[in-house]
């Protein structure tokens, strides 16, 4: 079985404090314990952060040779692909592109993180909102979503159900099929469009107190059913115990919901690699 990780973070993210040593070395290193063929690195990159000050200047051109350095070292035991995660990259694009083409990227990943002048989906306390609030949150979240699946530069679109987990994770369920037309509309979107949606496995690391999430299941059997292929899997590790986390649980999940294939990507391509056990 090949098994990949298309999302990983090192001591480049802002969100990664420098006390947490996480180097790409590091981040190779418990890639080839975890028994992994391929890794991206794609530390955060959020131009509308930098650019109001809040989060200080992406260190590109260090990262970038800290990557193909590590891509040569290991290029035995492990594939390693040179990545990035743009965060609103709709909000900058004058700040993204210049970015996109001078650097030799094999993936470039799109999320929607917060919504400008609204509190971050991760900080939010839910159990103080009504059912109505809640659901408006995620009403803006998806129109969101839908202009990043329309922007131009990304491979692959993140962590879909991204709202969704912090609600779990405080206990509180929520029924997305309401929203089932406008996210397959979302997906077809996608399919014709060639860009790739990623499984984030990330919420699989944290119980939510009882409450089964079959949130990611579900999202992704609409995609398969209007003709989604290009699935890549996502540990979204910020320490080195998350890289690969659940990539087998995953590949078991993709495989009973028809999925043959997980895709990874080389030169901004996808490469295909059969699911099997
Ligand atoms: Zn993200
Ligand atoms: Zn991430």
């Amino acid at each position: 079985m090949f098994y990949s990780d298309s999302h990983i973070h090192t001591n480049y993210s802002a969100d990664v404090p420098a006390s947490r040593a996480l180097s790409v070395d590091d981040i190779c290193r418990a890639a080839i314990g975890a028994g992994l063929s391929y890794i991206a690195i794609t530390d955060h990159y959020e131009p509308d952060e930098v650019k109001s000050g809040v989060a200080a200047p992406f260190r590109f051109p260090e990262m970038v040779q800290d990557v193909l350095t590590a891509k040569e070292t290991y290029k035995d035991q492990l594939q390693v692909a040179l990545g990035i995660e743009y965060g609103q990259p709709y909000l900058e694009p004058d700040e993204i592109q210049p970015t996109v083409t001078a650097y030799p990227y094999d993936i470039i990943l799109g999320s929607v993180h917060y919504i400008p002048g609204k509190p971050y989906f991760i900080s939010r306390n839910y159990r103080e909102l009504t059912e109505d609030e809640r659901r408006a949150i995620f009403d803006e979240y998806l129109d969101t979503y839908n202009v990043l699946v329309h922007t131009e530069g990304i491979d692959v679109v993140t962590h879909p159900t991204y709202p969704l987990r912090y609600l779990l994770r405080q206990n509180i369920p929520f029924d997305m099929r309401d929203w089932e037309e406008r996210l397959r509309a979302m997906f077809h979107v996608l399919v014709e469009r060639g860009v790739g949606l990623e499984f984030n496995a990330a919420p699989m690391r944290v119980p939510n107190q009882g409450i089964p999430d079959h949130t990611v299941e579900t999202f992704f059997r609409w995609y398969r059913e209007v003709g989604g292929e290009i699935v890549t899997f996502a540990s979204d590790a910020h320490f080195t115990a998350h890289v690969g986390a659940y990539c087998d649980r995953t590949m078991r999940i993709l495989r009973e919901l028809g999925f043959r294939y997980v895709a990874v990507y080389e030169n901004r391509k996808p490469v295909f690699h059969k699911i099997e056990f």
